[in-house]
């Protein structure tokens, strides 16, 4: 996997303080107008990081963060963690925390990708261990300055409301696919 920065953060979970993860590598085309992060786009093999170093880093923040405060949030941003490079790492890690730490981390994951996105390209097995989702594009036509998430068109939902939207596509698939066939 590739991994630009790790910082501490006060602004990517609408109410925890948190780490945030920044992939390195970003497979949106076209990319976002006015992306707040063009260094991340390029997939380059000098960002690669080693799982257990990550692991251990990580592990190290979130604890820092925990002797402040009872929750805390993981946040996964890019670039795109579910870039194919990094979508086996997100999925890794997000397992081993949520494991360690159990609620009193909450994993969001920040991704370009919408729901439709996430069913078609088979990706809802590696989202298993994410509490939170902000999905779409960054639009800046939709910037809402003191709002969250930071583009009116995109999706904060659960986990399980992922799932839920999922279903219903699926659903309208089945129809579509039995309409086809009459
Ligand atoms: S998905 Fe993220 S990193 Fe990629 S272009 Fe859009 S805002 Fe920038």
């Amino acid at each position: 996997m590739l991994i630009n920065s790790i910082v501490f953060s006060n602004i990517d979970h609408p109410k925890l303080p948190g780490i945030s993860i920044f992939f390195q590598g970003c497979d949106a085309q076209p990319k976002c107008g006015n992306c707040h992060n063009p260094q991340t786009w390029e997939f380059d093999e000098t960002y690669f990081v080693p799982y257990k170093f990550l692991l251990e880093r990580v592990k190290k923040d979130l604890s820092f963060l925990l002797q402040e405060y009872d929750k805390v949030s993981l946040n996964f941003l890019g670039g795109e963690p579910l870039s194919k490079i990094n979508r086996g790492t997100l999925k890794m890690l997000s397992k081993d925390i949520k494991s360690m730490f159990d609620k009193r981390v909450t994993t969001l994951l920040y991704s370009w990708r919408k729901p439709i996105e996430i069913h078609k390209q088979r990706l809802l097995e590696f989202v298993e261990h994410i509490d939170e989702f902000v999905l779409g594009r960054y639009l800046e036509k939709y910037k809402s300055l003191d709002a969250f998430p930071a583009s009116k068109n995109q999706l904060y939902i659960t986990y399980y409301q992922l799932q839920e939207i999922i279903s219903i596509i699926e659903e309208k698939e089945d129809e579509y696919a039995d309409i086809n066939q009459l």
